[in-house]
């Protein structure tokens, strides 16, 4: 994959970039090898000072990197502003509260004293996705930064821009040069940077495959790693759900980023008594969605990423057709130029079609009914994944066998399923392990050293 700059909407390259050679690479390894021996020692009011900046950074030019965004990936330019804007608020977050979280603990023991200390690992290889091009990377960098580590970004070959525009945030905000680097190269140089000895972890959040790639490598080198990974998340609406609210979000849930969110709503799962008026109510809404230019305010959903991703999108679509699913709406591309996909509602699903079982990245809703609570947790749970799950009832025992029952890293009663810098984020399954954000996020590239002294 050539990295490269494509607008999804025109298809127009905008820049292309050669991808970095074994110098360069080792150079910025050295570097990140050089920096974390320095910066892992300075004090943490040192490094919140830095966050802090960055988050100012990315406040103040959210606008310009939010067209960055729509230009490369395609994403509705609100919801870009709104990443951004995020962005900000993980690092903020971090900066107000990393000291807390990685406070030494005492514990009593038999020692005169004994405690945990949470300390640094060194440079992070996180190996990062296209689909939200900056949140991806600050909620693995500000928690990592904040803890002294430094690190290196291998980003999804179709945001370079993104790549180098996070770099620059780090740089302006006062981080030394090595604190956090940007490789321009393709996932066939991650292999070689993953064995070497100066990378001592890694992160991926992407694709199933790639994560069983990484890992592996890591795994043979005896290298800690995190994965998230993909999902095909239910959203359970019961009979006592507020059937009006229980619409909005789930069309919202599967629709967000053009529905090309690991955490989208991608299997619907209705209680039978309902399942007519919602199927009526959710065809209409995603109807009246308007698909469009990305960089309009007004638009709901813009282009798919990349090409590839609309093709296989489209088939998925039409295998689940030919193995006899109903199109209650859309089930095609418009008559026009770019990645775009008529917002669509598969229904009649069968358990034969590839989209029973495969994660559908783009704005396919598929639905299914169900009879009892128990049908709906048994549906649910047939996947493979286990990112997040989303259940509506005011039924207060139903909401509690949900929350004992689903098999996922989260799960959102009358909500929709979405990240917080607060809350830990990750799934079970293939889904993924180890977790971001809060106090866990933190703690995965720490030694949690025991100290113990007489
Ligand atoms: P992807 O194709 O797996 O790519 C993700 C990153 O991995 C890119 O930087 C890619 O580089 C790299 N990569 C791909 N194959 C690799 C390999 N064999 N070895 C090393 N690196 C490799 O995924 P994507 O299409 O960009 O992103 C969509 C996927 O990410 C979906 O499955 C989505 O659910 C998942 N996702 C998960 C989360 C989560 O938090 N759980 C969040 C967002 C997205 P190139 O671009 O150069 O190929």
């Amino acid at each position: 994959m050539p990295i490269a700059s494509i607008n999804p909407t025109t298809g127009e390259t905008l820049k292309t970039f050669t991808a970095l050679n074994e110098t360069q690479i080792e150079e910025k390894l050295q570097r990140a090898a050089n920096t974390f021996q320095s910066y892992r020692r300075t004090p943490f009011a040192e490094r919140e000072l830095l966050m802090f900046r960055a988050a100012e950074i990315l406040e103040a030019d959210k606008q310009e990197l939010a067209r960055l965004m729509t230009t490369e990936m395609g994403k509705p330019i609100k919801s870009a502003v709104q990443e951004a804007e995020k962005c900000a608020l993980v690092c903020r977050y971090y900066a107000d509260n990393a000291r807390r979280h990685l406070a030494d603990q005492t514990v009593e023991t038999n020692a005169t004293r004994s405690f945990v200390q949470f300390q640094p690992l060194g440079p992070v290889l996180a190996v990062m996705p296209w689909n939200f091009p900056f949140w991806q990377v600050f909620r693995f960098a500000a928690p990592a930064l904040m803890a002294g580590n430094v690190g290196l970004l291998k980003h999804a070959s179709n945001v370079p821009q993104c790549a180098l525009a996070i770099e620059d945030i780090f740089l302006r905000a006062g981080f030394p040069a090595g604190a956090f680097q940007t490789l321009l190269i393709g996932s066939d140089a991650v292999e070689k940077i993953l064995n070497d000895k100066r990378i001592v972890a890694a992160t991926l959040t992407g694709s199933e495959p790639a994560g069983r790639s990484v890992a592996s490598i890591a795994g043979k080198q005896i290298k800690k790693t995190v994965l998230e990974l993909g999902g095909s998340d239910p959203f359970i609406v019961m009979p006592s759900a507020n059937l009006d609210q229980a619409v909005a979000t789930a069309v919202r849930a599967r629709t967000i980023n053009n529905g090309q969110s690991c955490i989208a709503a991608k299997r619907f799962i209705i209680a039978s008594e309902i399942y007519e008026a919602f199927e009526r109510k959710f065809v209409a809404e995603m109807r009246g969605l308007r698909v469009g230019d990305p960089m309009q305010e007004s638009t709901d959903i813009g282009p798919l990423a990349t090409p590839q991703i609309l093709k296989d999108l489209d088939e998925q679509v039409r295998k689940a057709v030919a193995a006899g699913a109903r199109v209650l709406t859309g089930g095609k591309q418009p008559e026009r130029s770019g990645n775009f996909y008529e917002p669509t509602v598969l229904t009649n699903i069968s358990e034969k079609s590839p989209v029973y079982c495969e994660e559908v990245f783009g704005p396919v809703a598929l639905l299914f009914r169900v009879e009892t609570t128990e049908q709906a947790i048994q549906l649910a749970n047939a996947t493979t994944f286990g990112l997040g799950a989303a259940a509506w009832t005011n039924d207060p025992e139903e909401q509690t066998r949900f929350i004992d029952e689903l098999e996922a890293g989260c799960v959102f009663v009358n909500g929709m399923v979405a990240s917080d810098p607060r809350l830990p984020f990750g799934g079970v399954k293939n889904s993924g392990y180890g977790r971001e954000l809060g106090e866990f996020g933190i703690r995965e590239f720490v030694n949690v050293k025991t100290v113990w002294i007489n």
